[in-house]
């Protein structure tokens, strides 16, 4: 449950299905998980995104086994001080793996509950998140309590529905703020519209006789532990500024001198809030050696090799333009 939880968190059950199947299969207990290398872990995890959860994952087995001898706690508190395990996670795990008195609010519940007490604020600010928790821990029974999360998160999904809800078949319309006083529409209130930042960036596939160069990401970068291509953001306009920046910036990351050559694919792609342009460059190596950047690894990778490594999402699509 733990795992799927954590692989559920941003994404859709359809997406997550094979992932799990396949993770589960590789790693089917806490130890295996614990004991098995980051590399691994990150490569089963390719194109779930949202790798820190990945890489959380992996640092929670680890501490599971050191801390509490392989056995996964039952308590909030416990569940909560395992990385990557927050509110939701932990109240999840508690109340329906273990039916401890444990709440959960997260997307079902928080559109049900809220219309049950008529609360028309933002859901996500800070009183909203209180008012809900507050909520979900006052109405808990003292038995039960998987069965009792379970049939509210699903009384959300199916009955207390985003647009239309079914209230003539609700068992709590009789309770209900928002259908006495005809809120469904109102409640919850609809999220800030999110706004997006544009970004141009250029990925460089350097290339050394049947090597490629590649460095892996460093902690505070977007695909942290995943390997990549040098990868920044280009400011130049026109391709003379851009290969003199991107020769530059190639020096500066990896310590090797390149020929930039030709601009060989343009990927688009979302993350968070930005929109990329990926400007996928050809580069001949000149001269140096690899060096580390802060804490970045930098190495040469043999071509035929590269289906093996964890790479971010775009590092993967390039691997594949530049496979045969
Ligand atoms: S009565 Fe309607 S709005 Fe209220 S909880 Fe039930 S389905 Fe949701």
């Amino acid at each position: 449950m733990w795992i799927s939880e954590i692989m559920l968190q941003q994404t859709q059950v359809a997406t997550v299905r094979d992932y799990f199947t396949r993770f589960v299969a590789a790693f089917p207990n806490v130890e295996s998980l614990a004991t098995s290398n980051e590399t691994e872990v990150l490569r089963l995890w390719e194109g779930l995104g949202y790798y820190r959860r990945a890489r959380q994952l992996h640092a929670a087995a680890m501490k599971v086994v050191e801390e509490h001898s392989g056995e996964f706690p039952h308590e909030l508190d416990a569940l909560q001080s395992l990385p990557g395990i927050g509110r939701y996670t932990a109240g999840a795990i508690a109340s329906i793996a273990f039916n401890k008195r444990a709440p959960i609010v997260e997307a079902n519940t928080v559109r049900l509950f809220s219309r049950l007490i008529g609360y028309t604020g933002e859901t996500t600010s800070a009183a909203g998140q209180r008012t809900l928790w507050q909520f979900a821990e006052e109405i808990l029974p003292q038995k039960d309590v998987a069965r009792f999360n379970q049939a509210l998160m699903e009384l959300g999904s199916l009955v207390c529905t985003p647009a239309e809800p079914k209230c003539h078949e609700c068992p709590l319309a009789s309770v209900c703020a928002a259908n006495a006083a005809g809120l469904q529409r109102e409640i919850p209130a609809a999220k800030p519209k999110q706004t997006f930042t544009e970004l141009r960036e250029a990925a460089v596939v350097v290339r050394k006789n049947g090597s490629v160069l590649l460095r892996r990401c460093g902690e505070k970068e977007r695909w942290a532990g995943l390997w990549d291509f040098p990868r920044f953001e280009l400011e130049a306009s026109g391709p003379l500024f851009a290969k003199r920046e991107i020769a530059e910036k190639v020096a500066a990351q990896t310590g090797i001198a390149c020929a930039p050559g030709s601009l060989f694919k343009t990927l688009r792609h979302g993350v968070t809030r930005f929109r990329i342009t990926l400007d996928c460059y050809d580069a001949a190596y000149l001269e140096g050696r690899v060096r580390a950047n802060e804490s970045a690894e930098v190495r040469w990778q043999a071509r035929s090799t590269l289906p093996q490594l964890p790479l971010s999402t775009t590092g993967r699509k390039i691997a594949n333009l530049i496979r045969d």
